[in-house]
C-alpha cells in the first residue's frame, strides 16, 4: 500500500511521520536527536509500541539510513518500494517557491541559494533531502516551504517601509512562517464551519514556542506577523517579537557587545516569555507561577495583549472576521490563555463556551453557537499537510505521464 513520509530536518535533529495514504493513517512517527553531536537518541512510536535507543548519529545520512533500516526491522514497512514519496519541510522559499515542488537538482540549487534567508535551517533541510534521495532514489521527493502560503499577501502587507531598493535588489521583505500550519488549520476550520474557505475571513493563531498570527482572507494568506525572519510579531517563548530596531545599537553600547549578532542572539534566545518572566520559556511554568509572581503575570499579560492587538489589526485590514483559530502547543493546550484572549475580544462578538474551552485534544468550537465570530481550537498537523502535498504532486505526475504523447521515431531513409 502506498506510503508517504514527512520529514522535518533541523540542524541536529530529524523528525518524521509515516502515513498510509489510504485513510491518512499514521503508521509511525519519531525523532532522531543530537545528530552530529555525541549521545544521539532515536525514538519511534508505531501503533501501541515504542522503540528507544541511544546511537551515534554522525550525520543526517546516517540517521536516514538507520530510520529506513528500523522501518523494515520493526515490520512497519515490508519493502522500501512501498514508500512512494518523501515530503520535506523547508523553512525559506523566498519569492521563488510559491507552492510545494518536486525536488530535482535545479530545485536543490535554488534552496541552497536561499540559505541567506535561513542560514541554519535551509542547509539542515537540504541534508535531509540529499540523504533520502540517495537511499530512496525512486521515491518522489517534494519540498514544502514554510513561506509559500504567504506568497499571496498583497504588496502593501509585505513591503517594509524602508528604501525600496532594499526589497527590489536584495529581497528584504516580509516572508512570514508557519505557512503549512496556517494552511492546514484554516482548511479544517472551513470544514467545521460548513462554509467554503473562499468565503471566509479567518485569523489563525499558531501559538507554540514560535508563534505567529495569519490573516486568511478568501482562503489566501493576507497578512502575517512574522517578517523577514521569525523574530518579529508577537512575544514568543524566547523571541522578542516586535521591537524598535534602534534598541540594537543602544544595547550594544550598554552591554559592551561588539557585534550586532550578539544582540540579535539575545532577541532570539533570551527574550519573550523567558526574558520577561525570568522563570522559563515554557507557558506551563509561567502559568504555574503567575498568581504569585509579578513578572510571570506580566509575561502572560504581554502575550495576551500581543495576540489581541494583532487580531484587532487583522480584522480591520480584512474588513471583518468570521472566525479565529487557536493551534500549536499553547493554542491547543492552554484553555487559560485562550480564555484570556477571547474575553478581551468579547466586544467583537466572541462568546466563549467555557465547557468546550476546557477540553483538549480534538478540534472543537470553543465559542457558543450564537457567537457572532466563531472561535475554534484545532490541533495543527503540518506533517499531514506535507504528505497531502506529496500525494497531489505524485498524482499530477502520473496524470501527466498518462497524457504524454507517445513519441514515434520516424525512420527516414
Ligand atoms: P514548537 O513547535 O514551536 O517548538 P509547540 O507548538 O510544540 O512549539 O509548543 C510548545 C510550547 O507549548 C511549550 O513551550 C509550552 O509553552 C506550550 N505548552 C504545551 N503544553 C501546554 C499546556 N498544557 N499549557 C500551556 N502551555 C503549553
Amino acid at each position: 500500500m502506498a506510503k508517504i513520509i514527512a520529514i522535518n530536518a533541523g540542524s541536529s535533529s530529524l523528525k518524521f511521520k509515516l502515513f498510509e495514504m489510504e485513510g491518512e493513517k499514521v503508521l509511525a512517527q519519531g525523532l532522531f536527536d543530537r545528530i552530529g553531536i555525541s549521545n544521539g537518541t532515536i525514538k519511534i512510536k508505531y501503533g501501541e509500541k515504542e522503540y528507544r535507543k541511544e546511537a551515534e548519529l554522525k550525520d543526517h545520512a546516517v540517521a536516514v539510513k538507520r530510520l529506513l533500516q528500523l522501518l523494515l526491522k520493526l515490520g512497519i514497512v515490508q519493502d522500501f518500494a512501498e514508500i512512494v514519496g518523501v515530503g520535506h519541510r523547508v523553512v525559506a522559499g523566498g519569492e521563488y517557491f510559491k507552492k510545494s515542488v518536486a525536488v530535482n537538482s535545479r530545485i536543490i540549487r535554488r534552496i541552497n541559494e536561499l540559505t541567506e534567508y535561513a542560514p541554519i535551517h535551509n542547509p539542515a533541510n537540504l541534508m535531509g533531502i540529499e540523504a533520502f534521495r540517495k537511499i530512496l532514489p525512486n521515491a518522489v521527493s517534494v519540498a514544502v516551504f514554510d513561506t509559500s502560503f504567504h506568497q499571496t499577501m498583497p504588496k502593501e502587507n509585505y513591503v517594509y517601509s524602508v528604501p525600496y531598493e532594499w526589497y527590489h535588489k536584495y529581497g528584504a521583505r516580509r516572508y512570514g512562517a508557519h505557512g503549512t500550519s496556517h494552511r492546514y488549520v484554516v482548511q479544517v476550520a472551513a470544514h467545521m464551519m460548513e462554509k467554503p474557505l473562499k468565503q471566509l475571513k479567518l485569523i489563525s493563531c499558531h501559538l507554540g514556542a514560535g508563534a505567529s498570527l495569519c490573516a486568511v482572507k478568501n482562503g489566501k494568506s493576507f497578512d502575517t506577523s512574522m517578517g523577514f525572519t521569525p523574530l518579529t510579531g508577537i512575544t514568543m517563548a524566547t523571541r522578542s517579537g516586535d521591537v524598535d530596531v534602534s534598541l540594537i545599537s543602544f544595547m550594544m553600547q550598554k552591554l559592551d557587545m561588539h557585534s550586532m549578532p550578539e544582540v540579535i542572539y539575545d532577541l532570539n534566545k533570551k527574550s519573550g516569555l523567558l526574558g520577561i518572566s525570568g522563570i522559563s520559556s515554557d507557558m506551563r511554568d509561567i502559568e504555574a507561577k503567575c498568581k504569585t509572581d509579578e513578572r510571570a503575570q506580566l509575561a502572560i499579560n504581554i502575550f495576551v495583549k500581543d495576540v489581541v492587538k494583532y487580531v484587532g489589526a487583522y480584522m480591520a485590514e480584512m474588513g471583518g472576521l468570521d472566525g479565529i483559530i487557536f493551534t500549536a502547543g499553547i493554542g491547543e493546550n492552554s484553555g487559560y490563555i485562550r480564555e484570556k484572549i477571547m474575553k478581551r475580544l468579547e466586544f467583537l462578538g466572541i462568546e466563549v463556551d467555557e465547557k468546550a474551552n476546557a477540553k483538549r485534544g480534538v478540534a472543537e468550537f470553543i465559542s457558543t453557537p450564537t457567537s457572532r465570530v466563531a472561535a475554534l481550537m484545532i490541533p495543527t498537523n503540518e506533517e499531514l499537510m506535507i504528505a497531502r502535498d506529496v500525494k497531489t504532486i505524485i498524482e499530477a505526475k502520473i496524470e501527466k505521464e498518462k497524457l504524454a504523447p507517445v513519441v514515434i521515431k520516424s525512420h527516414s531513409n
